[in-house]
C-alpha cells in the first residue's frame, strides 16, 4: 500500500479500508507471539513501578527531592494518555498490575469462583466510579505532590487487580474494574489502530484456542479470545491469542481514527459516563488551576480544598451530561431500529475529551521536565542542578491551541459523516448547524479556560 493510501486511510478519506500491520511490520507480531519476549519487555515497566512504589514510600518525602512524582505523573500518565491514539490499549498488554495476581494463580493460591453477575453488570460503573475518585484525589488531595500518597495510590490499584484475581480465574479487574482500563479502552475508540480477528478464518475454527488456551497456555485473559472482539473497549492487547492461534487470524490493523467511533454513535454505557465525566475534570482542573487556587485562604485546610473541588468538579459534570443531552435534543435522533439506542453526541466530543486530557497531562510533563534532573541529583547525593532547562511559556499556549482546535475539527468531522452517513436525510441542515455551534461553544470554553490553568506555571 502506497504512503498516499495511507494517509488517506488516516484522514478517513476510505473509512472501510485497513493496513495489516503483522504484514507490514513483521516484528510487531513477533513481540506478541514470541511469549518469553513480550514477558521481558513487562519485566522492565515491573522492576520501574517496584521502584516507583519503594521510593515513594520510604525515600525523601519532599517532591524536589522525590522522582517518583515526576516518573508517575509526568511520565508515565502522559505517554500512557498519548498513546491511546496510537495502539489504543496496547499499554494493557505491558502493565505491571496483573503481574503479582498472575503469580499467586501460577501458584494456585487462589479461590476460583464464576464471575459473578454483578461483577459483569455492573462492575462499568464502579469503574467509572473510580476513576472519577482518582481525579479528585489527584486534583483535591495534593496527591501529584506526595511521593508517599503517589505509592499509595499505586498500591491501591495493584492490591485491587491482585485480589480480584485471587478470587476470580484470569484477569476480572483488567476486564471489569480497573478505572484505568476503562479510561483507556473509551480513549481508545479513537485509536488509529485495531485489534482484530479475520472474521473469515475464525467462521470455521473448532478449537477457540484464542478464548480456551491450548497445552496448558492460559487463555484470553479477559475472557473475549480474539474472534469476541468487535471493538477497543475491552481487548487488552496482551497478543496472547496470537500466539495461541495456529490459524493466523489475529491482526493489529491500521484505521482511520473515526472509524469506531462512526460504527459505536455512543452506544456504549461506558462512554456515556466516562467521556461527560472527563470534559467535567479538565474543566475542573483548569478552574481550580487558575481560580480556586488562587483565591484560597493563607490557612485553609484540606476538607477546604476537597469541598471546592468536589463542588467544581459536580458542577461541570452535570453541566457536561447536560450539554450532551442538549445536542443529543437538537441532532434529532437518538434511536434507529438498526442501531438501536444510541447517543450521537458522545463521539463527536471524544476528541474534545481526548485533547483535554493531553493539554493538562502534556503541560504537567513538559513543566516537570525542566527539573527532573536537579530531582534526580537531590535523592541521589548528586549535584545536577545545572542540568535544569527552560520551556520557553509560549511553548504550552501553542501546544494547547493545536490540541484544542484540532478536536474541535475533528468533533466537526465526526458530526458531518454521522449526518450524511448513517443519519442522512435525517438530520436537517438546521439541526446539523446548531450542534456544530455546541461544538464550537464546548471548544470556546476550553480556550477560555486555558488561561486560567498556565496560573501556577
Ligand atoms: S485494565 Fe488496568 S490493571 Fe489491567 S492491564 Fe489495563 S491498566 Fe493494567
Ligand atoms: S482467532 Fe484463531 S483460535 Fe480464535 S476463533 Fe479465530 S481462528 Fe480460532
Ligand atoms: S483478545 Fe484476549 S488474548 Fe487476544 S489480545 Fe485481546 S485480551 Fe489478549
Amino acid at each position: 500500500m502506497g504512503l498516499k493510501r495511507v494517509i488517506g486511510i488516516f484522514f478517513d478519506q476510505y473509512p472501510n479500508e485497513r493496513l495489516d500491520l503483522f504484514q507490514a511490520f513483521p516484528a510487531l507480531k513477533q513481540i506478541l507471539q514470541r511469549r518469553k519476549l513480550h514477558a521481558s519487555i513487562r519485566t522492565i515497566g515491573d522492576v520501574v513501578f517496584t521502584f516507583i512504589i519503594l521510593s515513594g514510600l520510604f525515600g525523601p518525602q519532599d517532591p524536589h527531592e522525590n522522582i517518583v512524582i515526576f516518573l508517575s505523573w509526568g511520565l508515565w500518565w502522559p505517554s500512557m494518555v498519548l498513546s491511546w491514539f496510537f495502539v489504543g490499549r496496547m499499554w494493557c498488554g505491558f502493565c505491571p498490575f496483573p503481574g503479582l495476581g498472575r503469580v499467586l494463580q501460577r501458584l494456585g493460591w487462589v479461590r476460583y469462583r464464576p464471575v459473578p453477575r454483578w461483577l459483569q453488570k455492573y462492575g462499568i460503573y464502579w469503574a467509572v466510579f473510580l476513576f472519577a475518585v482518582i481525579i479528585w484525589l489527584e486534583e483535591s488531595m495534593g496527591i501529584k505532590e506526595s511521593p508517599r500518597a503517589t505509592a499509595l495510590l499505586i498500591l491501591a490499584i495493584l492490591g485491587g487487580a491482585t485480589f480480584f484475581s485471587i478470587l476470580y480465574p484470569l484477569q476480572a479487574w483488567c476486564r471489569y474494574l480497573c478505572p484505568m482500563g476503562r479510561i483507556t479502552g473509551v480513549a481508545s475508540t479513537m485509536s488509529m489502530t485495531e485489534f482484530r480477528p479475520d472474521h473469515s478464518i475464525c467462521k470455521g475454527c473448532t478449537s477457540f484456542a484464542c478464548k480456551r488456551g491450548r497445552d496448558g497456555q492460559r487463555g484470553c485473559p479477559v475472557y473475549l479470545g480474539a474472534f469476541g472482539v468487535t471493538n477497543n473497549l475491552d481487548c487488552l492487547i496482551c497478543g496472547r491469542c496470537v500466539s495461541l492461534c495456529d490459524k493466523n487470524s489475529p491482526r493489529i490493523n491500521f484505521r482511520s481514527p473515526f472509524a469506531e467511533l462512526l460504527i459505536s454513535k455512543g452506544r456504549y454505557i461506558t462512554c456515556s459516563y466516562i467521556i461527560p465525566l472527563l470534559l467535567a475534570s479538565q474543566l475542573a482542573r483548569f478552574m481550580d488551576a487558575g481560580i480556586l487556587k488562587a483565591f484560597e485562604p493563607a490557612d485553609y485546610s484540606t476538607v477546604y480544598r476537597m469541598a471546592m473541588f468536589s463542588g467544581l468538579l459536580l458542577f461541570w459534570f452535570v453541566m457536561t451530561v447536560m450539554f450532551l443531552k442538549l445536542g443529543a435534543k437538537v441532532f434529532g435522533t437518538t434511536e434507529d431500529e438498526l442501531f438501536g439506542r444510541f447517543s450521537p453526541m458522545v463521539p463527536v466530543f471524544v476528541p474534545t475529551a481526548f485533547a483535554g486530557e493531553l493539554v493538562c497531562r502534556l503541560n504537567y510533563a513538559l513543566h516537570e521536565a525542566q527539573f527532573f534532573f536537579p530531582t534526580l541529583g537531590r535523592q541521589f547525593g548528586l549535584d545536577l542542578s545545572s542540568w535544569e532547562f527552560h520551556v520557553p511559556f509560549w511553548i504550552y499556549p501553542l501546544l494547547d491551541l493545536f490540541l484544542v482546535i484540532s478536536s474541535v475539527a475533528a468533533g466537526l468531522h465526526v458530526l458531518h459523516r454521522l449526518v450524511y452517513g448513517d443519519f442522512y436525510g435525517l438530520v436537517s441542515p438546521l439541526r446539523h448547524r446548531l450542534c456544530e455551534l455546541l461544538v464550537y461553544g464546548m471548544g470556546a470554553t476550553y480556550i477560555i479556560l486555558l488561561p486560567f490553568w498556565y496560573a501556577p506555571i
